[in-house]
């Protein structure tokens, strides 16, 4: 009878193997933590058996840091939206003339008018 505990510890690492897989084939890359509390394990059972998992199947999963990723799963990662930042120019109307210039400028570019006061 000690035989079906083995047989039944079995099947649960199995289940457990599988779900550690199938989050990976999903998102490709993932944080080791967040993969154990997904699995409903610690992070120390989760590398315990990730390297089980490597040994006896043909996944190809690596360890990088706190993150465990698959080449070939990994989904392209958001490209980071650059905002384009516009300089608002604010121009001064000339004394003179009413041109619009720059307020740093000196002169009036089209009077030449001094700008500054
Ligand atoms: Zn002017």
């Amino acid at each position: 009878m000690g035989n079906y505990v083995g047989e039944y510890e079995q099947k649960k690492s199995v289940e457990t193997e599988d779900k550690i897989l199938g989050y990976l084939k999903l998102t490709g890359r993932t944080n080791i933590e967040d993969l154990s509390t997904k699995v409903g394990i610690s992070s120390t059972q989760l590398i315990k058996i990730l390297s089980i998992i490597r040994q006896k199947r043909e996944f190809v999963f690596f360890i990088d840091g706190n993150e465990v990723y698959m080449p070939g799963y990994e989904r392209e990662r958001p490209k980071e939206v650059v905002k384009e930042i516009v300089k608002e120019v604010v121009k001064i109307p000339c004394k003179h003339c009413g041109y619009l210039s720059d307020p740093n400028a000196e002169k009036c570019p089209n009077c030449s008018a001094p700008i500054k006061a």
